[in-house]
């Protein structure tokens, strides 16, 4: 039997087919050379399996959709601190290229824009890993990379943050990523605008290299060759907290993963970031070479590659799938459709040899909100007097219980056990570890 899910993609990306407005991004001469009719849709789950329909084997340069890994890759380098020192999470309004620093600081505004990319891609450390103390496996990996044509600017400290870029990406997608090169050139002979962008921020002092350097460094990390299964394992990875679901391989950490999602949420469509949020419902980030990515934490990465742009430089028929799939699948991160959990399965006295013992049944999964109820549950039961001296908590049916969940529920006991209660945990799974 065949799985629906690849059935339903292809579905979509027919369905999806008919608007041809819009223009391939012609300033980069490469992209204006793309094929506008080639279209990819893929899914990838944060356990690992992948669904791809369309050209799904087709190779792109990933553009802009590096830019929150490279930032999550940075703050993991520097921290967290010192990323916000020189790059701010505030939405621009503005085009993703615009020259705009945030008045008071000269901070660019965000890492999903030009100029907060240029910039976190220069905080990225220099000092590479692989060269130092990477185990040989991944020495080896670097190895066998094709060596990048010689060009000024493109220094040992540039190719240095060049590997990190290819090794943290390349993690992401759970094999060895290469650059376009030939793209790279074509994208950097005109690349005015950017290093009017790099010239700014080395103005106030945001990047310390010579502007040259910081954009020959970007633009090659923008050349990186992907497909749309490969970015939707790398948006699986952020939905994973950062750990890579195929490889198991923690890539970055959960907080950076985290800080990632969220910039994403607020500015990774650029001007058009909320109309996004509003419609779909999916942090995501896209590129000008026609790719989308979409991020639902916990369950799914999702992908799109169809290359014609509209005004605020998103793929046209990208966003009408994504659009579809949220839709179809419920998956608006707003919108609420999983059934109230009803955490307290009973409390019911059982007497056993004479002794008598009150059973609190919990089940499903217990976060905040489900560890509320067995708090509200608990303490209603003791006032109106229905519990006996001797508890049972029995949480063989409780799927998992967040930390938050672990944290509320041995306060409980303990308080039980304060006003006197003997208490005892039933926990065949484990699934509450601290008790
Ligand atoms: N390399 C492109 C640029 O800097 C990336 C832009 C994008 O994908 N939106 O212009």
């Amino acid at each position: 039997m065949r799985s629906p899910i690849p059935d339903y993609l292809q579905e979509v990306l027919q369905n999806c087919s008919a608007d041809t407005s819009g223009h391939v991004a012609d300033y980069i001469p490469e992209l204006a050379r793309a094929d506008p009719d080639r279209r990819a849709l893929a899914v990838a789950t944060v356990d690992g399996s992948t669904y791809g329909s369309g050209d799904d084997e087709h190779q792109f340069t990933i553009q802009s959709i590096s830019k929150p890994f490279i930032y999550a890759l940075a703050i993991d380098d520097i921290g967290l601190q010192a990323v916000l020192e020189a790059v701010g999470v505030e939405p621009s309004g503005e085009a993703f290229n615009e020259l705009s620093l945030e008045g008071g600081t000269g901070r660019p505004l965000n890492p999903m824009i030009n100029a907060g990319a240029i910039a976190a891609h220069q905080l990225l450390n220099a000092e590479s890993k692989d060269t130092e103390h990477k185990d040989s496996e991944h020495r080896g990996t670097a190895d066998r990379r094709p060596t990048a044509p010689e060009h000024p600017a493109r220094t040992d400290e540039v190719q240095r943050r060049t590997d990190r870029v290819l090794t943290g990406l390349s993690a992401c997608a759970g094999r060895d990523l290469s650059i376009d090169y030939e793209a790279a050139e074509s994208e950097y002979r005109d690349a005015y605008r950017n290093l009017a962008i790099a010239h700014m921020l080395r103005t106030h002092e945001v990047i310390t290299n010579e502007p040259v350097e910081a954009v020959r460094g970007y633009i090659d990390q923008c050349a990186v060759l992907v497909t749309v299964r490969d970015i939707a394992l790398m948006a699986a990875t952020l939905a994973n907290n950062g750990v890579q679901p195929c490889t198991g391989e923690r890539v970055v950490s959960a907080k950076a993963s985290r800080q990632a999602l969220s910039v994403m949420t607020t500015c990774g469509m650029y001007d058009a970031s909320g109309a996004w949020l509003a419609r779909i419902g999916i942090p995501a980030k896209s590129g000008v070479s026609g790719g989308i990515i979409g991020v639902l934490p916990g369950q799914v990465g999702i992908a799109s590659f169809s290359p014609r742009l509209d005004a605020a430089g998103n793929s046209v028929q990208g966003v009408e799938m994504f659009e579809r799939l949220s839709q179809d699948m419920g998956l608006h991160l707003m919108s609420n459709e999983q059934p109230s959990n009803t955490a307290v399965r009973g409390i019911r006295t059982i007497t056993e040899e004479g002794t008598s013992t009150s059973r609190i049944r919990l089940q499903g999964t217990i976060r905040f909100s489900g560890a509320e109820r067995v708090l509200r549950s608990v303490v209603a039961a003791s006032e109106s007097g229905q519990l006996e001296d001797r508890i049972r908590l029995d949480l063989s049916r409780v799927e998992s219980v967040s930390e938050t969940g672990v944290r509320m529920l041995g306060e409980l006991i303990r308080r039980l056990e304060e006003a006197g209660y003997g208490v005892a945990v039933d926990d065949p799974e484990g699934v509450c570890p601290h008790r």
